[in-house]
């Protein structure tokens, strides 16, 4: 079976008082297992829509997504939120992790919707932990952690389920130079290291240059930015 990601003339409109306002703009984009692509663009240029929509979280006006030979956005709602929690990870900007659960309860909260509650599903989380250096906060709370560390959980549960397809919406946004530049380039290795395909969203052309692929999100369409910063 096919193992790609393929996003065919993919537009989307809102309508808002002041008329419908055209956010995406037939976007096109093809990825194979093992790639990773970096879109930056200015802010409202429609980088969450799109990353929304492969996500199977919202609904383009018109266009394609095609996941793994399959097109997702045709099933009926819970045929989608099974696809979306086996083939995807998704990491956003603010962790989202849940206060009241613990770092490892939180990571493998995703299996229980996948029936995957085994011993597998914990000793995988623990090992995700540790590759990510946290095996000394397994029982803290969210609370607990610096944003630093939550993010690296985000980013632990957005891989519980071995996920084909990871998406990052600006994921470095809320931390420091320094702790963005560590989960950049975790998120990069451990793509590489899964052979998941990865789209990370990002206002840092640093961390967009570090990616073997770089689009920049213009008039709702994706431009090729890869080599753009050596110039
Ligand atoms: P980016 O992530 O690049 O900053 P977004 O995808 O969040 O941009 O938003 C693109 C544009 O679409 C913005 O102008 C935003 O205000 C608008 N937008 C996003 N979601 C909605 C919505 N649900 N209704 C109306 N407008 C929206
Ligand atoms: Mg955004």
């Amino acid at each position: 079976m096919s193992e790609s990601l393929s996003v065919q003339s993919l537009s989307k409109s809102f309508s808002t008082s002041a008329g419908d306002l055209e956010i995406l703009r037939g976007t096109n984009l093809s990825m194979t297992r093992g790639d990773s692509v970096a879109i930056t663009g200015p802010s409202g240029s429609g980088k969450s829509t799109l990353l929304y929509i492969i996500g199977l979280l919202d609904e383009p006006t018109s266009g394609e997504v095609e996941i793994a030979g399959e097109f997702p956005l045709k099933f009926d709602q819970a045929a989608q939120a099974r696809f979306r929690n086996q083939k995807i990870g998704f990491i956003f900007q603010d962790h989202h992790l849940l206060p009241q659960c613990t770092v490892l309860e939180n990571v493998f909260l995703p299996t229980l919707a996948t029936g995957g509650q085994d011993s597998d599903v914990q000793s995988r989380a623990e090992q995700l932990l540790e590759r990510v250096g946290l095996s000394q906060r397994l029982h803290h709370r969210p609370s607990q952690l610096s944003g630093g560390e939550r993010q690296r959980v985000a980013v632990c549960r957005a891989l519980i389920n071995q996920p084909l397809l990871l998406l990052a919406d600006e994921p470095t946004g809320n931390l420091d130079p320094k702790t963005a530049e560590s989960v950049g380039s975790l998120l990069l290795e451990i793509a590489n290291e899964q052979q998941a395909m990865l789209i990370c969203v990002t206002h840092s052309r640093e961390l967009a240059g570090r990616f073997p692929t770089h689009y920049e999100l213009s008039d709702g369409q994706l431009v090729d930015a890869t080599n753009a910063g050596i110039k």
